[in-house]
């Protein structure tokens, strides 16, 4: 394979996927996908834990122009997704594209070419090495440690991230996790080889993923101890298995599911109302919550401890109607007290009291802030993307970064969403990128840069449509970075943000053409 092409994406994710299928859409056919697994799926790919589901309706939790009569239910589980995932990679013909198993270790962006340089590495060998040094995930790696796998080069003068933002695991920091003797895994790598009937199971945390998966380990365990920091507001998922006649409509009749797609894409939308314009209406919400817990826990000191003290929406909206049942068995026990530290056999609380368990399962959540590691991406003058986002992750629409000419993001800074589907977002960037690829071609630029000033205005207004929105309503929550700024979440309606992504507005780029090019212009217009 060649170490040359004019544009490499990241991921076969949602977003990898999409913006390859795009790009052969518009006839582009030399591109690479890189991935470090050995399969295509991304997030789908990765979560496989018992009761793994989308809390976004399937029929909006999809491509717009890939619908699927076939979802089982309204919102389709794990292997569902990542079926059709795959589905999309094979009909769309990307398969060729992808380079399996291999991981970007580092890429540097050459000012004097315009050109990215990607160091990849086999995922294998440096799993086994990661393995040999203790590292997890999102590690910084020490690009001069002799050990390190032989790293192959491939240039390319466009970088497509489609690495999502919730791809690292976060593992609490408590004292004395290493001395565990038992089985310990994270939400993410889920070892199913592991048999939980019978055990004492420890959870740490509370969050979209555990509550998924409590209930599977209450089916099996002998014990569960759920510690909870915080916790959720859950309302009642109105999931249901699709009919038989309505699959058999949307294969005849697609507009009937473009009509079902619509009528969710607005019923969410209306949120927004609340959770960004008018948080007092979330009361309507909190109220329907409360119901939620009344109706399914019987018992009132556990009802009081599940019942959250902050704004419902200031962290995501959780959706489920098995957890609390699973939380009102005799079998598992509501934390609250907080971990002191982990021994050999089991956990102790803040009270000194020790709980021996069998296993720890860390529902803990990702490295939502740090959605690049460090030491990753270096942009002009070779600085690490990390360093340019020191008080917090921030882009010009979620897309391109300043200093980091041809890097863009799918899934970048603020274009994450508390109550909508992800999908509708990514296709939006995705428009973003192909307009600005075709204006590149068309005008013959190699390098766009968005400026800086333009960069800078654009966050200040976000920050300031974030303040006074239920995100700022004072919980903790990976919204926001520990100095108050929201790096994550898009605090507006996702058609403002599909509207501002519609056209790639190269008026607010520094826009270069080759560098022979540039002398020729140099020569031809005098100064
Ligand atoms: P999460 O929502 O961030 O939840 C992490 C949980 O771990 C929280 O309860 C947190 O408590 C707790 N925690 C973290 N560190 C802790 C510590 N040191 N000690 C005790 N508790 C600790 O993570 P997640 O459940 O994996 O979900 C992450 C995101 O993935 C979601 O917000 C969502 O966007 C996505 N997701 C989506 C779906 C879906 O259906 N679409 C499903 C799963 C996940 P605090 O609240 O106190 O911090």
């Amino acid at each position: 394979m060649s170490n040359k092409t004019p544009i490499a994406i990241i991921g076969t994710g949602f977003a990898g996927l999409g913006m390859g299928i795009k790009l052969k859409e518009a006839g582009y056919e030399d591109f690479v996908i890189l991935e470090q697994g050995s399969d295509v799926g991304g997030t789908w790919r990765d979560n496989h834990y018992p009761g793994c589901a989308c809390d976004v309706q399937s029929a909006l939790y999809s491509f717009s122009f890939e619908q699927n009569p076939e979802w089982s239910r309204m919102y389709a589980q794990q292997s569902e997704i990542l079926a059709y995932l795959r589905h999309c990679a094979e009909k769309y013909g990307l398969m060729p594209h992808i380079r399996f198993n291999t991981h970007l270790t580092a890429a540097h962006f050459d000012e004097t070419r315009n050109r990215w340089t990607l160091d990849l590495a086999d995922s294998g060998r440096l799993w086994n090495y990661m393995q040999r040094h203790d590292l997890k995930p999102g590690d910084a790696l020490d690009l001069e440690d002799p050990e390190l796998p032989d790293m192959e080069q491939l240039e390319a003068g466009v970088l497509v991230s489609g690495m999502g933002g919730l791809s690292t695991p976060a593992y609490p920091n408590i004292e004395g996790l290493d001395r565990f003797q038992g089985k310990l895994f994270h939400s993410q790598d889920w070892d199913h080889g592991y048999d939980l009937k019978g055990k004492r199971v420890a959870v740490i945390g509370t969050g979209a993923s555990a509550i998924q998966f409590v209930p599977e380990v209450a089916k099996e365990a002998a014990r569960v101890d759920l510690y909870q920091r915080t916790p959720p507001w859950i309302m009642p998922k109105p999931d249901r298995p699709m009919k038989g006649w309505e699959k058999a409509l949307f294969r005849r009749v697609p507009a009937a599911q473009s009509a079902l797609r619509n009528s969710i894409y607005w019923q969410l939308e209306s949120r927004v109302l609340a959770l960004a314009l008018n948080p007092r209406l979330m009361k309507i919400a909190e109220l329907e919550a409360r119901r939620h817990i009344r109706k399914q826990i019987p018992d009132k000191a556990l009802r009081r401890k599940v019942t959250p003290d902050y704004t419902i929406g200031c962290k995501r909206i959780l959706l489920s109607n098995n957890y609390y049942p699973a939380l009102a068995q005799d079998h598992v026990d509501v934390l609250t007290d907080g971990i002191q530290k982990v021994t050999a056999k089991g956990v102790v609380d803040k009270n000194g009291a020790e709980r021996e368990v069998d296993a720890i399962i860390f529902g803990t959540g990702f490295k939502a802030q740090d959605p690049i590691p460090k030491g990753m991406v270096f942009g002009r003058g070779g600085r690490d993307l990390l360093d340019a986002w020191r008080d917090g992750a921030e882009a010009y629409k979620g897309t391109t970064v300043h200093g980091f000419p041809n890097f863009f993001m799918l899934v970048g800074p603020n274009t994450g969403l508390g109550h909508s589907s992800m999908v509708y977002m990514i296709e939006s960037q995705i428009q973003y990128v192909m307009d600005a690829l075709a204006k590149m071609r068309q005008k013959g630029w190699e390098a766009v840069d968005v400026k800086e000033s333009v960069q800078a205005d654009y966050n200040a207004m976000l920050q300031s449509k974030s303040d006074g929105s239920v995100w700022d309503s004072g919980c903790n929550s990976w919204y926001v970075n520990e100095n108050g700024k929201n790096t994550t979440l898009w605090p507006s309606f996702t058609w403002a943000f599909r509207q501002q992504t519609h056209r790639f507005d190269a008026q607010h780029y520094e826009c270069v053409t080759s560098a022979p090019l540039r002398e020729v212009a140099g020569e031809a217009v005098p100064a």
